[in-house]
């Protein structure tokens, strides 16, 4: 639609011989996916929401031609008491900052000029001409950023980890394997700005002293592959990546390894075998990847938010960093809101962000008039929160002492007419599917488990059920062998420690 959207625009405006007056850009996604296709016209940031084909004239002949807005397009709130609200006014963008999708629906992603213009490969010339692989390090490390893909790891250190292993060959990889139900924080990312990415993973390279990266996408996103293949080559025509970055003498290329779409792929051990070509199965661990990953070689492997927040680390330093968020979580975490909630989307937000307020403020709170019932973060990892949790500040260790985590960011919102079990049998549902069959306690536990939600929600479940699913569920979380089985049963268990009435109401009243 947006493509036709544009086409339209365009032919309007050659008709109006405005063509060479006006920069029509084809940008990533703008976060605000419910007022989607957007249409925003610089400088002044007007915002048109739910634009259509037909529209277009209108825009360009009031707007563009004769400097009118056209007021009923604009987004809702975008006009309050008949002011024109620019779009970073908006209470949905005002109450957000935004680092990893700094670039996302402002610039055109296909084109590397528009992202040298905004400060683009700045950082990877400062590392290599100013910084030594050990300082580049300490500043990543005192930026205090974690790992944006779930488990929260300190990436310096991660670094550091792969810098000081021994190998003749070392490598830099990028988990884009978004698997979580309602997640696309990664995608947008690289379909938005894939240069970050990119540049970010050169940064890494010269860190740890590898000179060769992979990016294992998911092959569901047709988009993000097309432009990050096209940014790649971008990138190597103007010397950024190949054999002598920037006449440094250092070198370092990418390759992209597809994802055929298995949820246990983005565990990185199992991503590591998928990229050899192998199944993807989980490793055990120890060794870690950092002394034992691709090929047998130190590896060191982040996701797309992770490295997407690299770059402006470099380039404001690691203090600017550390000055956003909270003691133990810095920095800001892009969560794509979902479920019953009035402003679908991509949102990032300092750490520390009360779930509140990105729940009311941000996305609207929830339609029709509902009550809220619950929140699930982490995906088919997390847990669900409910309404006495809503000041909680949105950081790894408060998410987590509740039951739940950060995960990669998926956040789901309830309303009054969810049915708990309901969403906790849909995210087992899922794992269970997903799971790889490695081991027997993910395999089988997560299988009896299904069973017993489905003895359950049918009316035919005891109260015994209830404990024996419990029992499972922490056995699992004990034994099994990777994140996937042992995070499986959390959706599990977090709604029968905060709705556990729900369960004995479907044990009670037999439906
Ligand atoms: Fe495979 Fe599940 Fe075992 Fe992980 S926990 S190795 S997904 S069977």
């Amino acid at each position: 639609k947006s493509v036709e959207i544009k086409e339209e625009l365009e032919r309007n405006l050659e008709q109006l011989e405005l063509i060479n007056e006006v920069q029509v850009v084809m940008t990533g996604c703008f976060g605000l996916c419910e007022a989607g296709p957007i249409i925003i016209v610089y400088p002044e940031g007007t915002f048109y929401s739910e634009v259509k084909v037909e529209d277009m004239k209108r825009i360009a002949e009031e707007h563009l031609l004769k400097g009118r807005i056209v007021k009923d397009l604009l987004y809702k709130e975008a006009l309050v008491d008949d002011q024109v609200k620019s779009v970073d006014e908006v209470e949905f963008y005002s109450r957000q900052t935004r680092i990893a999708l700094k670039n996302c629906g402002v610039i055109d992603p296909e084109n590397i000029d528009e992202y040298i213009a905004k400060d683009g490969y700045q950082a990877i010339a400062k590392v290599l001409t100013e910084m030594t692989p050990e300082a580049v390090i300490e500043e990543i490390k005192a930026s205090g950023l974690r790992g944006r893909g779930g488990a929260g790891f300190p990436t310096g250190l991660k670094w550091e980890f792969t810098a000081k292993a021994t190998g003749d060959q070392k490598y830099v990889a990028c988990n884009a394997d978004e698997g979580d139900p309602g997640a696309f924080m990664d995608r947008s990312v690289l379909e938005g700005d894939p240069h970050s990415v990119i540049e970010a993973m050169a940064i890494a390279g010269y860190a740890i002293g590898a000179s060769k990266g992979y990016v294992y996408v998911r092959a569901e996103y047709p988009i993000a592959v097309k432009r990050l293949k096209i940014a790649i080559d971008q990138a190597r025509e103007y010397g950024l990546l190949g054999t002598n970055i920037l006449d440094t003498g250092f070198g370092f290329d990418l390759d992209i390894r597809l994802g055929a779409g298995a949820f246990v792929c983005g565990e990185e051990t199992a991503l590591i075998e998928s990229i050899e070509g192998k199944r993807g199965m989980p490793r055990p661990r120890p060794p870690f990847p950092a002394q034992k990953g691709i090929w047998g070689k130190p590896t060191l492997l982040n996701n797309v938010e992770t490295y997407a927040n690299i770059t402006q680390i470099i380039n404001n330093g690691a203090g600017w960093f550390a000055s956003i968020g909270s003691e133990k979580s810095k920095g800001t975490k892009v969560f794509a809101l979902g479920g019953k909630i009035n402003n679908t989307g991509l949102v990032e937000i300092p750490m520390g962000t009360p779930l509140r307020e990105v729940i009311y403020d941000i996305g609207g709170g929830i339609p029709d008039g509902k009550k809220f019932k619950a929140v699930q973060t982490g995906g088919p990892s997390g847990g669900c929160l409910t309404d006495e949790h809503l000041d909680t500040p949105i950081t790894y260790d408060d998410l987590v002492a509740l039951g739940s985590m950060m995960g990669s960011g998926g956040m789901i919102v309830m309303d009054e007419d969810n049915c708990m079990v309901d969403i906790a049998r849909f995210f087992l549902d899922f794992t269970c599917d997903e799971s790889c069959g490695k081991c027997t306690p993910c395999r089988e536990g997560t299988k009896r488990m299904l069973e017993l939600l489905d003895k359950i929600t049918s009316g035919k479940g005891t109260l015994e059920d209830l404990d024996q699913l419990e029992t499972l569920a922490y056995t699992i979380k004990d034994t099994a062998l990777c994140g996937l089985g042992q995070t499986a049963p959390n959706p599990v268990l977090s709604t029968l420690e905060h709705f556990r009435d729900e369960y004995e109401a479907h044990v009670k009243n037999k439906k």
